[in-house]
């Protein structure tokens, strides 16, 4: 059976002190996807500034690729399910 919530990890997000960059990679998969516009300012669909600035600030420690994943390449990445209160659903396929 296959839905929507299919999922195999609850990954806690945490949040990070220090300022984090986008590696290059990830600004041009955002680019491509219309997340991010041509000054590199990030522009996701429903999402508020707000929610964007703590997004910047967060990272998971990734169970599949087992390190540490800035939100952002993780809420962009294909095994990225959904986010509910403070943990990320990740379908957990190999990367
Ligand atoms: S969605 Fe991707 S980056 Fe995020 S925890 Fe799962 S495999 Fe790691």
């Amino acid at each position: 059976m296959s839905n929507e919530l299919d999922f195999k990890y609850e990954v806690e997000i945490k949040t990070s002190e220090k300022k984090q960059l986008l590696s290059k990679e990830v600004k041009g998969q955002l680019k491509e996807s219309g997340m991010m516009d041509e000054k590199g300012k990030l522009k996701i669909n429903g999402v508020s500034g707000k929610m964007l600035k703590r997004m910047k600030g967060e990272y998971v420690e990734c169970p599949v690729l087992k390190e540490t994943v800035q939100f952002i390449p993780c809420f962009i990445c294909k095994n990225f399910q959904s986010r509910v209160t403070g943990k990320v659903l990740c379908k957990g396929d190999n990367l």
